[in-house]
């Protein structure tokens, strides 16, 4: 079956490079002959056949923007059999033969539903988190780090003049790698991530009264989201250790801002690959990276891999960061 219509949506969080990605998939579709359909919100754009007709400019000044200019949704009713059943009829009705997905695991899911029910879809990883097993790379990590990098630097302005200690939370529900890397970018004394285990007297107190000890004056605590706890984590140093303590949630800045060049190559390669694979007839797919290398792997055999943090990488912190 020739490949005639495609559409491309983006779901889930948002994250920036998700434009870039939009963008390559539209313009490979479109050079390749195809007609390409943009959805607006995710899948709730699919049920509702809220589409554009896009054209080689349609995706034009988009690439250095955050954001997705299609907008993204959660939609509870495509979480439904029915709601798959509505979208592949609506995508029969609209003559879209694939369906590019720029998301995350959940999206993923959606894609692999929608794909049994005779749409092909493919996957493209995008999400600051860099959580999708499956990929060492997700787009949106890159500008995410870098964003989460520079806050903490003016955090450590104020922190440095006050000899403070300041407990930062970044983003990262499951996985802490944006966390493990933005502590060891900022130097902080103590990098806390879902992945490993931590004694709160040893691993933070006890690192920074041994780097009070060499001089040290001012800290910086770097906490991941699915760790927590900021507010508390600083009215308790500030109780053991009587260096004065503040909390600060960095939240949705992270999400935003221009994407950094990595994010929009990495982009623009995989949603070339995802145009790709469509293109030679196959569905549930998941376009990854490894080794540094676009790759593509079935989006069930995907869902059911395993992350692994990177342990040799937080040991490094560990030695360095006092
Ligand atoms: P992310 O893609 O960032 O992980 P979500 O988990 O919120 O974000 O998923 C985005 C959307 O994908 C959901 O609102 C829903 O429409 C769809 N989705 C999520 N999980 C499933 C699932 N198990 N089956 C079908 N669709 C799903």
């Amino acid at each position: 079956m020739s490949v005639k219509t495609i559409a491309v949506l983006t779901s889930g969080g948002d994250a920036p490079g998700m434009n870039a990605a939009v963008r390559a998939v539209a313009r490979t579709a479109l050079t390749s002959g195809m007609r390409v359909f943009g959805v607006r919100r995710g899948y709730n754009g699919l049920l509702n056949g809220d589409v554009i007709d896009m054209n080689l400019r349609s995706v034009s000044d988009i690439i250095h923007h955050g954001g997705t200019m299609l907008y993204t949704a959660r939609s509870p009713e495509f979480n439904t059999p029915e709601g798959v059943k509505k979208a592949a009829d609506m995508c029969r009705q609209m003559e879209i033969d694939g369906v590019v997905v720029i998301g995350g695991d959940g999206s993923f899911r959606g894609a692999r539903d929608l794909t049994n029910a005779g749409i092909n879809c493919i996957g493209i990883p995008g999400t600051i988190d860099n959580d999708i097993a499956c990929s060492e790379y997700t787009i949106g990590y890159d500008t995410a780090m870098n964003t989460a990098m520079e806050m903490v630097d003016r955090l450590r302005d104020t922190t440095e003049s006050h000899d403070r200690c300041s407990v930062v939370e970044v983003m990262g529900r499951r996985c802490g790698d944006l966390a493990l890397n933005t502590g060891i970018a900022v130097g902080a004394t103590t990098i806390l991530v879902p992945e490993i285990p931590f004694d709160f007297e040893k691993d933070v107190i006890g690192r920074m009264l041994f780097t009070q000890k060499t001089g040290k004056k001012h800290f910086i605590i770097v906490v991941a989201e699915g760790v927590g706890g900021v507010s508390e984590i600083s009215k308790r140093i500030q109780e053991s250790t009587g260096i004065e303590s503040r909390a600060t949630i960095l939240g949705h800045v992270q999400r935003g801002g221009s994407p950094t060049l990595r994010d929009r190559v990495v982009a623009s390669e995989m949603g070339n690959r995802a145009v790709k694979l469509l293109q030679e007839g196959l569905g549930n797919r998941v376009v990854a990276m490894s080794d540094g290398k676009i790759v593509d792997y079935d989006i069930t055999v995907a869902l059911s891999m395993k992350r692994v943090f990177n342990k040799e990488l937080y040991d490094v912190a560990l030695q360095i960061s006092i």
